[in-house]
């Protein structure tokens, strides 16, 4: 199994692992009291994986990730085995993988919660494929990726050549298109809002893409890449360089006549920390901005992922991820902030419908460009370097 693997600070390489089993890792057995034998799992080979902004946290060596870490938590492939217990896949469905790994039995899954699943991860509720304290499930930037609790975690597309079509927009329903969406619909945009979002990364853009789907009258995404900025006029929003001279309130009311809008997105998080090739700002710029820019009583989005145990971070508090965030602010504004995972199953099936019948067009708004698998570390760097696109990979031909 051709497998991307994080290497060092920097580097990725694709190396030969075993051909993944159907098998729950055993620390997360374990810890659970699962049986190692996944009846409840597929084993897909990948048709598309992509490379995210999350991985970048891993291979910039900022985080704990170990070398040897696998990679790929985007995936959309074609069942090819399947264990005893699963009844809603068949060998040859073609189905997008959520990133979030999901029992479908525990508390927060029945909430609708997959994001904090109670049962995959033996450190902390949650977890993904490929990343680092998440329980050791295999990355899928592979030919060959199990995927557990199959019936519940996958998403099956209806019909396979139209799924072969329209692969480029549906390999993002694993991840950002979901992510941004969540990033929009938590900062409550609705018809007519105005809307600030933060980073126009494929996450920023996905989010400022489905503010558009949502109704808003006006996004605005602030970014200091002018390539991604864009990118993001290239569907019909506003821009702002946060590198200018002028303040971000002052091109705001440029746009919009007042520098405050109805709901924003955090679409960064942890770039923003002065180390490695962020922004260079202090940790809460961001945080900090969008509350001063959000009108009393909205609500901010944050997808952006503050990562924890950065071990080159400069002080303490960075490393921690502990922030200096002005909640008096938001307090004084009674402002809502919503975090963490985005339960990626809550609206893949909504979204793979808008792109089926052609209402969403998310590949061409974050600039989606294929790879060979074995091009994994081209696509890093140039990711790294702040290219405007999402790279996804191609690990069957
Ligand atoms: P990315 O690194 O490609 O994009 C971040 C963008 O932010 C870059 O274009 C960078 O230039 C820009 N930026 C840096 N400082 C800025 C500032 N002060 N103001 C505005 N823009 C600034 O990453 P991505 O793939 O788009 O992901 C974005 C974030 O979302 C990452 O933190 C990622 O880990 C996180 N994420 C979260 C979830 C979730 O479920 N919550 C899922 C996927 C990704
Ligand atoms: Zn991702
Ligand atoms: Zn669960």
């Amino acid at each position: 199994n051709r497998i991307v693997v994080y290497k060092e600070p920097g580097v990725v390489a694709v190396e030969d692992h075993d051909a993944p089993k159907l098998e729950v890792p055993a620390e997360v057995a374990q810890a659970k009291g699962l049986t190692r034998k996944a009846e409840h799992g597929v084993i897909l080979r990948t048709v598309s994986t992509n490379i995210c902004g999350s991985d970048q946290h891993m291979v910039r060596g900022r985080t704990t990730a170990p070398p040897g870490q696998t990679l790929g938590h985007e995936i959309t492939g074609e069942v090819v085995e399947k264990g005893s217990d699963v009844q809603f896949v068949d060998i040859g469905d073609i189905c997008s993988v959520p990133f979030n790994i999901a029992c479908g039995r525990c508390r927060n899954c029945r909430e609708g919660q997959t994001g904090i699943c109670e049962n995959v991860n033996p450190g902390r509720a949650g977890s993904a494929y490929g990343y680092v304290d998440m329980g050791g499930w295999e990355g899928g930037q592979a030919e060959y990726v199990m995927v557990p609790f199959a019936d519940f975690n996958l998403l099956k597309f209806p019909d396979r050549d139209q799924a072969l079509e329209k692969i480029l927009d549906l390999t993002m329903l694993s991840d950002i298109f979901p992510t941004g969406y969540h990033g929009a619909y938590t900062a409550g945009v609705t018809t007519g809002s105005t809307v600030y979002v933060a980073g126009a990364g494929p996450v920023g853009l996905a989010a400022a893409y489905s503010a558009n789907l949502l109704g808003a009258a006006v996004v605005i995404v602030g970014d200091l890449n002018p390539d991604r900025l864009a990118q993001a006029r290239s569907f019909g929003c506003e821009t702002v360089d946060i590198s200018a001279d002028a303040t971000l309130e002052d091109q705001i009311a440029q746009i919009l006549g007042t520098n405050e809008v109805d709901c924003a997105v955090d679409a960064v998080g942890f770039e923003a920390t002065g180390h490695g090739s962020g922004a260079g700002e202090a940790p809460a710029a961001v945080l900090n901005s969008i509350m001063s820019l959000t009108r009393a009583g909205g609500s901010l989005g944050i997808p952006g992922l503050y990562v924890t145990g950065d071990p080159g971070a400069p002080d303490e508090d960075a490393k921690e991820g502990t922030l200096k965030v002005r909640l008096g602010l938001g307090w004084a504004k009674s402002h809502s902030l919503y975090t963490g995972q985005c339960p990626v199953l809550k609206y893949n099936r909504g979204l793979m419908m808008s792109i089926l019948h052609d209402k969403a067009h998310i590949a061409d708004a974050v600039g989606a460009t294929v790879l060979p698998l074995e091009d994994a570390p081209r696509g890093y760097q140039e990711f790294d370097r702040g290219a405007a696109k999402k790279y996804v990979l191609n690990p069957n031909g």
